[in-house]
């Protein structure tokens, strides 16, 4: 697709810019074809002017992360990718110490706002340990864990509307689902509120990182790329159980592979195509829906035309 030239203009000023950028380079799966243009602004603050003039000139804008929760289309991703995502520590502020507050900004990895809290004496976060990707798309997601979610710890937000605007919103229950939490169309995550408690044994808050990291290195197929769990657990079930008695463990499309160590992932062998990917998602679904009756809803996000 051809980018207007006032736009790209813009986007030099506002940062880097990479065009037909291959989105293997920015998924854990290591998938994925080009993005018309791959954009990674040095201030976000910058998104609201760009947003506008895309929609002006009909171009689509996409934010992502760290792109761990991620299957982009070997056709690539049209219009504009914005990355946020990679910021350490220097993203995150105590915003009110007596009340446990803390502020991340939306391109903070998680485990630089783990180890920050953990350093300060903090708890609650705990279960962010072994959690890819960046605090945006944590958000986004609601991600987590049987030991807690996002929406646990997560106050407010900080965003830019679809009509350019900052904003700050306060996280109501009605907003929260499990692995997702409902943001206007359009909106944008600049950073977010995070409110912990002081650990009464720091060391044993360490401890507990420590244990599950081990624990989800023991479970999970780490050693190949993935989007982590690739359905959510229908009501009542286990989605890794349903797979695994559907007969599909180690199930290959291409290079696409319902994991041995942990049925509810599919592992990219090392040559697997984003379509591979697809088709073997389809294909546990098929199967689960005619053996058990059950339908699996990925939880990884889908982007572009397949
Ligand atoms: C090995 C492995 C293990 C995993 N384990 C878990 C787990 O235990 N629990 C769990 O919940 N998830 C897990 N995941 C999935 C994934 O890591 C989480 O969903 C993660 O929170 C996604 O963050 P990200 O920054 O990579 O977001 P991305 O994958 O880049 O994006 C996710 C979604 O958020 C949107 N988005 C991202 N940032 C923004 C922003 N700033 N503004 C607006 N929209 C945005 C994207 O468009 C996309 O729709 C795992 C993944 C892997 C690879």
């Amino acid at each position: 697709m051809e980018m207007n030239k006032r736009l790209l203009y813009l986007l030099h000023r506002y940062g880097s810019v990479l065009l037909d950028e291959p989105m293997a380079n920015h998924t854990t799966y290591k998938t994925g074809g080009p993005a018309d243009c791959f954009f990674v602004p040095k201030d976000p603050a910058c998104l609201g002017e760009v947003c506008e003039a895309s929609a002006k000139e009909g171009i689509s804008v996409l934010v992502i992360g760290g792109g761990s929760n991620l299957l982009v289309s070997d056709k690539g991703i049209r219009g504009i990718v914005v990355a946020l995502c990679g910021e350490g520590e220097s993203g995150i502020r105590i915003a009110d110490s007596d009340d446990n507050l803390l502020y991340a900004d939306a391109r903070v990895d998680k485990k630089a706002f783990l180890e920050f809290a953990l350093r300060r004496g903090f708890s609650g976060m705990e279960f962010l340990a072994g959690l890819p990707g960046c605090i945006g798309g944590g958000i986004v997601m609601n991600a987590g864990t049987s030991m807690g979610w996002f929406s646990d710890i997560l106050t407010r937000v900080r965003i830019i509307t679809k009509d350019g605007l900052v904003r700050e919103k306060n996280i109501s229950g009605d907003m929260i689902s499990y692995r997702g939490l409902k943001f206007e169309r359009g909106n944008i995550i600049l950073g977010g509120y995070f409110r912990l408690q002081k650990a009464e044994n720091p060391e044993e808050a360490r401890k507990r990182v420590d244990d599950i990291i081990l624990d989800r290195e023991h479970k999970h197929p780490l050693e190949y790329p993935s989007a982590g769990s690739v359905f959510k657990n229908p009501e009542g079930h286990a989605s890794w159980k349903l797979i695994n008695d559907a007969g599909l463990r180690g199930y290959t499309i291409g290079g696409a592979m319902v994991s041995e160590k942990h049925t509810n992932f599919i592992i990219n062998t090392g040559f697997a195509t984003s379509s591979d990917i697809y088709r073997l998602i389809r294909h546990v679904q098929e199967q689960v829906e005619k053996r058990f009756g059950v339908h699996l809803e990925p939880e990884v996000k889908v982007l572009g035309e397949f």
